[in-house]
C-alpha cells in the first residue's frame, strides 16, 4: 500500500514537481503514470523510497510513514524495488553477480542460496544462458531485464519502474515489456510504472494516472483515462501519444 497525503515538493529553482498530491495505491495494484516531460512523474516515484525528500505532507508505505524522521528507511527501501531508465548495473560484475549482491549484503543470504535464487530469476527474465556475461556483453534490453531481476532478488512488495524502456532501441522494448507484463499478470506485487507504452497500460494496468505541473489531473481505468480524458491537457497529450503509438 502506498498513500500520499497532501504531498508537496519544491525544488530550489521554484519548480514544483509535486503540488498537493493525494494518492492511494492498494497492495497488488498495477498503476501506469503518464504525462508530459517535467510533469513530476519521476519525482512522484522517487519520493516513495525517499530518494528525494518532500517539503510538506505525508507518505505511507505498507503502514510506515516514510516522511517521519524516526522511520527505518532502510527497512522500507528493502521492500521497494526500483528500475530506472538507465540500467545502472555494476559494469565489473557479471549478470548473475549483479543479482546476487544485494541479497548477500542486505538479506544475509549465503553465496549458494543467492546464486540459486539469481539463476531462477534469470530464467524468469529469459536470460539463463547469459548468467556469466558482463553488462557490456549484453544488449540494452538484456541489461534492463537483468536490472529487473536484480530488483526482484530482494523480493520486494512494491516495484517502481521509471520509464524502463525509453532508453532502448525500438526493437528491444517488447522483451522488457513482456517481463513487466508477466510480473503484472502473476499478481500480488504493487507496480507503479512511469511509462508511455500505451499498449502496456491498456493490457495490464488496473489504473492510469495522468500528471501535469505536479498535479494528478486524471486517475481512473485505462479506458477512461486513455480514451476519454476530461482535462484539456490530458486530451491533447493522449491524442499525441495514441497517434504516435498507432
Ligand atoms: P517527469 O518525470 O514528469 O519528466 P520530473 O519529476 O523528472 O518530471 O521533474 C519535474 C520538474 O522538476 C522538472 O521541471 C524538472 O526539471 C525539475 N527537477 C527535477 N529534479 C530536479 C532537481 N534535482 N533540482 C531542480 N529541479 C528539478
Amino acid at each position: 500500500m502506498i498513500k500520499f497525503i497532501n504531498v508537496c515538493k519544491k525544488f530550489k529553482n521554484d519548480c514544483i514537481p509535486l503540488d498537493n498530491v493525494n494518492l492511494h495505491i492498494t497492495q497488488g495494484q498495477v498503476v501506469v503514470i503518464c504525462g508530459p516531460s517535467g510533469a513530476g512523474k519521476s519525482t512522484l516515484l522517487r519520493v516513495i523510497p525517499q530518494l528525494e525528500s518532500v517539503d510538506h505532507g505525508e507518505i505511507i508505505v505498507d503502514g510506515f510513514s516514510v516522511t517521519k524522521s524516526r522511520t527505518d528507511l532502510m527497512a522500507v527501501r528493502a521492500e521497494v524495488g526500483m528500475v530506472f531508465q538507465q540500467f545502472n548495473l555494476f559494469p565489473h560484475k557479471t549478470a548473475i553477480q549483479n543479482i546476487m549482491l544485494a541479497p548477500m549484503k542486505v538479506r544475509g543470504f549465503s553465496r549458494k542460496k543467492a546464486r540459486e535464487n539469481a539463476m531462477i530469476l534469470l530464467e524468469r527474465v529469459g536470460l539463463e544462458n547469459k548468467a556469466d556475461n558482463y553488462p557490456v556483453q549484453l544488449s540494452g534490453g538484456e541489461q534492463q531485464r537483468v536490472a529487473i531481476a536484480r530488483s526482484l532478488a530482494m523480493e520486494p512488495r512494491i516495484m517502481l519502474f521509471d520509464e524502463p524502456t525509453s532508453a532502448l532501441d525500438p526493437e528491444l522494448i517488447q522483451e522488457v515489456l513482456d517481463v513487466m507484463i508477466s510480473l503484472a499478470k502473476e499478481g500480488g506485487m504493487t507496480m507503479v510504472c512511469v511509462s508511455h507504452e500505451i499498449g502496456f497500460a491498456k493490457n495490464v494496468a488496473d489504473r492510469v494516472i495522468f500528471m501535469d505541473n505536479g498535479a494528478i489531473l486524471e486517475d481512473g481505468t485505462p479506458s477512461d483515462v486513455l480514451l476519454s480524458p476530461q482535462h484539456r491537457r490530458a486530451k491533447e497529450f493522449m491524442s499525441n501519444v495514441l497517434h504516435v503509438n498507432n
